[in-house]
Order: structure tokens, then sequence, then C-alpha cells
């Protein structure tokens, strides 16, 4: 059986002129953060799913960081990496939908193109008991909401994978005023970031590919899974002000979640996490992720600013040489003063990261049915896969987890 899965084909590349969305400007959590938080995962997973995963650390850890590569060659790709949800409104945002159809819904709606070409925007304004309500300047139309759902599920969103106009006789039917022209669907929701939503979807398809018994879609899927939700669990994966663009602080993105965990994860992280936990409400449990992320975006921008004023501009940025190259990065005793003031929010936020990865492949496991790997399953799971990365089982200050 072929392991590689066929995502070795790195799409690396060849479009990084697309247009879709302004993406943080360096990898989420830095390379070495996402590795390493796959690698730890592995070692909170009970005997019966370790059996299989343990032998597969360095292909988890490697693959890791799959999704970052492929962020610029597919148009997709990027918006699923974050979610600015302060574009949104405030803590706890009550408002925005938790499925992503109906975040959709929210903030989708329809454009007419007559046959001069005029445009009438369509918009969802109002959810009236079970009415949807649609405006379009003065103008307004209403339905049954089951009907916009279906219109959505059915027509909609099939429409707007396929970038086309949407058939008008599906629209007809429901007596939509403008149906003389074109109709295309509109998403103005995504491009703000789907993280909490992708999570769910990646969710239910590694909980279908245990199902399926597809060893290398499992890897495949496990090591990408554990990506996204690195991603979910910084801070700054779930603003507008993604890179300090906003507060006059640029680069604190890779400062956070590049910088500060190469200087001090080998050293001072504690490295038990527990054992994973069984996930019951995906929905809730990537919600809940993002939400705390967003909890602490406040204070990570504040305390670099409040550095900033003692610290003068040579005391922050050093030149460091890396693989012959000098290079300007943060200088050590600035990046320790910026944890001592977050009181160790990074190391949180990474063991939160390690135990939450375990706790979703387990828990898509036990969703399958807890499928016992059968031998040809663990072999094929079990069989490493060479390469050249430097083991780096958990060590931390506590010892090993699960043994
Ligand atoms: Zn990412």
């Amino acid at each position: 059986m072929n392991l590689l899965p066929s995502l070795l084909i790195v799409l690396l590349g060849g479009a990084a002129g697309a247009t879709f969305c302004e993406p943080p400007p360096s990898p989420s959590w830095g390379f070495f953060a996402h590795r390493r938080i796959n690698r730890l995962a592995v070692y909170t997973l009970p005997p019966e799913l370790g059996v299989g995963f343990r032998p597969q650390a360095d292909y988890l850890a490697e693959h890791a960081v799959d999704p970052d590569k492929r962020r610029y060659a597919t148009e997709h790709e990027a918006v699923r990496h974050y979610i600015d949800l302060d574009h949104w409104g405030e803590l706890p945002f009550d408002d925005v939908p938790r499925s992503y159809l109906d975040a959709r819904m929210w903030r989708g709606g329809l454009d007419a193109v007559d046959t001069a070409g005029d445009t009438t925007h369509w918009r969802l304004d109002t959810v009236l008991f079970d009415q949807a309500i649609l405006t379009s300047g003065e103008r307004s139309f209403d339905l049954p909401l089951a009907d916009y759902r279906n219109l959505w599920t059915n027509t909609l969103l099939p429409a707007l994978y396929e970038e086309r106009a949407v058939v008008v006789d599906s629209l007809r039917r429901l007596d939509f005023p403008d149906t003389v022209g074109a109709v295309y669907p509109v998403d103005h929701f995504s491009e703000h970031g789907i993280l909490p939503y992708h999570l769910q979807r990646h969710h239910r398809q590694l909980t279908d590919a245990f199902v399926a018994g597809d060893a290398d879609r499992i890897l495949q899927l496990a090591a990408e899974l554990g990506h996204y939700i690195g991603d979910a669990h910084v801070p700054l994966h779930t603003t507008e002000n993604y890179n300090g663009q906003l507060t006059n602080q640029l680069g604190i993105h890779a400062f956070w979640e590049s910088r500060l965990p190469e200087l001090f994860a080998d050293t001072d992280y504690d490295y038990f996490v527990g054992p994973a936990d069984y996930i019951s409400d995906p929905a809730e449990y990537y919600w809940n992720i993002v939400l705390e992320s967003h909890a602490l975006v406040d204070s990570v921008l504040t305390t670099e600013a409040r550095l900033r004023q003692r610290f003068s501009s040579d005391r922050q940025l050093c030149v460091e040489e890396r693989l012959g190259r000098e290079v300007r990065t943060q200088c050590r005793e600035y990046a320790a003063a910026w944890s001592q003031a977050m009181h160790g929010m990074v190391e949180d936020r990474f063991r939160a990261a390690v135990r939450a990865v375990g706790s979703a492949w387990y828990s898509c496991w036990v969703d399958a049915g807890q499928p016992v790997l059968n031998e040809e399953l663990v072999r094929v799971l079990s069989q490493p896969i060479g390469n050249d990365l430097a083991p780096a089982a958990p060590t931390g200050r506590s010892g090993r987890t699960h043994e």
C-alpha cells in the first residue's frame, strides 16, 4: 500500500498573487510549533489508538505544516486558518451563527443581473419568527426560513462552489422577484475567515476516514486537523489586527507564535498535558477555543505595546545568525520580558493545543465506533515513514503521559 498521502504533492508557490484575502504574513504558530504540537499530541492517546499513531509521530509532525504550504495555491485555503471575530462584533459573539450554512445565510444574499447588465443586491435583512426577509433598497421579499435554508443548501451553495449563476427555476418557484436575467449567490462571510467551521468539517472527515479504515487518509487528515487546531489557539488568528498593523505593532504575529516558542519551548515548557478527552459537541468545542483565543487578543497587544515604551529600539531587535545569514529578530531579553508580562500565555495555549489535537483524534476514532485497528491497519499505521526529523518525544518537566 502506498503510504504517502496525495498531499505530498505540496503545492508550493505559483499563486502567490492570489487576490482573495490578506493572510497573516507568516506561517501560523511557525513550523516549529505546529510540528511540535502534533508530535506531542500522539502521547495523549490511549493505547488502542496510540499503537497506530505513535510510530507515525514523525509523519504527523512533518505534515502538520501542509495546510500552510498550500495556502497560496488554492483560493479556498487561506480563510480556513483564521476568523476575524472582531469584524462581527464583540465577545461573546452570540449573533455569529455557529454553523457555516447559517453564517453564510446571515451575511449572504443574491445578486440579480438584468438583461441590461444592471445588478440588484438582495441580502438577508431580518429573520422574524419563521420568515426570512430579504431586502434590496426599499423593496423586500419574504419567504419561509425553511425554504430559504433549502434554497441555500440545494441551489445557492452548489452555484457558489461552481462559481456560476443560479438555475432561476428554483427562484421562480419561490416567487423571487428578479429572475429576468442571471442571479448569483453572494457570500460576504467567508472572506473574514472560517476557521471554527472548517474544524468541524475536518473533524467529520477524519471520523469518516476511521470508519473507512483508510490509513493514508487517516494520517493525512489527522496531521492537518492538528494544524488547524493549533491555529485556533493563537489569539492573533481571531482578529482583524492579526499582525498588529492597526496598532503600530507590525511583526507581533510571528513574535508571538514563532519567536517565543522557538526560544523557550525546549527549555521552559511543561509537556505533560494529560490524556485526550472525548469531545461530545465538536461545534461548541471548537468555538470555545477561538473564543478563548479572542479573549486574549487585548492582553497580547497591550503587554507588547507597554514593553515598546520600556525598551529602546536597539534592545528590541537584535541581529542573529541563522543558516549562515544574518537576520534581525526580537532580542532574547525583550522576548523574555514579553513572555513574562503575558504570564506564560504562549505556553498555556501551546499546551492546550496539544491536548485539543489529541482529543480531536481520539474523539473521531470514538465516533467512528472505536474501530479496533485491525492488523492490516496497525501494520500500515505503525510502519514508520523515514525522514530526517530529529525525534522529540515529550521529555518535559513532568515526563511522559499515557505510558
Ligand atoms: Zn495555518
